[in-house]
């Protein structure tokens, strides 16, 4: 059996009961950088061996952790936080587990795109998760895809990156499309960022240089400029 284990995205406490007691009883946890799950682990005074299993040896690691699964011993993957699999590492193992016939098993658990979402104040029925958008090669190619969906979209962008991603937005969904910019969920400076992209936009501007942290962009779907509700037809 692998499991696939969420952990928390800023706040300690925001790990199931269930994820610490599998932490504790599998052989064996793949983490994304040992030293970032070790601190988690002592926390919550969990002693399990940890291995690096991580983008770079992903492809190489996976034999030897489905030989692992295939003698009976069960593994547990977590990333740095958030839910494995989701802009991290994990979907390829799940992928090779199944194929072997190995049961696998995410439990449900901190990740940073339902909370941004949720209290984005924009339609979260049906929404479209993006994830990082490519630095360079295909990049006006997703934007344009994504300002044309009826659709709340959401994005994970780098603080650095967070000024010129919001003046795309803008140049493809324009200046009225509803947006919240979401700091630092669930940590000390946690802060959300709601209007028009160009009021948005003209409030980081400012700070360019001094945005830090973990962002999640939220984008109202087309057709939804300044509206925060769901549109009756
Ligand atoms: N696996 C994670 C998940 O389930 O959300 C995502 C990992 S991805 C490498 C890291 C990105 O997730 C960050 O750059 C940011 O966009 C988003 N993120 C993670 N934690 C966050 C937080 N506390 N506040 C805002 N965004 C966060």
């Amino acid at each position: 059996m692998l499991y696939l284990i969420p952990t928390p995205i800023g706040n300690l406490e925001d790990i199931t009961l269930r994820a610490i007691r599998i932490l504790r009883e599998v052989d064996l946890i793949l983490a994304e950088d040992t030293r970032t799950s070790r601190k988690l682990l002592d926390h919550h005074g969990i002693d399990t061996p940890l291995r690096a299993h991580h983008a770079h040896n992903e492809h190489t690691a996976i034999n030897g952790v489905l030989r692992d699964l295939e003698i009976g011993r069960k593994l547990a993957l977590v990333s740095d936080a958030g839910t494995p699999g989701i802009s991290d590492p994990g979907f390829l193992l799940v992928r090779e587990c199944l194929k072997a016939g190995i049961e696998v098993q995410c439990l449900p658990g901190p990740t940073a795109i339902v909370p941004a979402l949720v209290q984005s104040g924009l339609p979260c029925d049906r929404f479209h998760f993006e994830g990082f958008l490519p630095h360079k090669k295909g990049r006006q190619t997703r934007l344009k895809y994504l300002a044309s969906l009826p659709n709340t979209f959401a994005l994970y962008e780098s603080p650095h990156r967070l000024v010129k991603c919001m003046e795309q937005l803008q140049e493809f969904c324009g200046s009225d499309r509803a947006v919240c910019v979401q700091r630092e969920l669930s940590k000390l400076h946690e802060e959300a960022h709601r209007g028009s992209i160009a009021e948005v936009l003209a409030f980081f501007k400012g700070r360019a240089d001094k945005v830090r942290g973990e962002i999640v962009i939220v984008v109202a779907g087309l057709g939804k400029e300044n509206s925060r509700e769901e549109e009756e037809d």
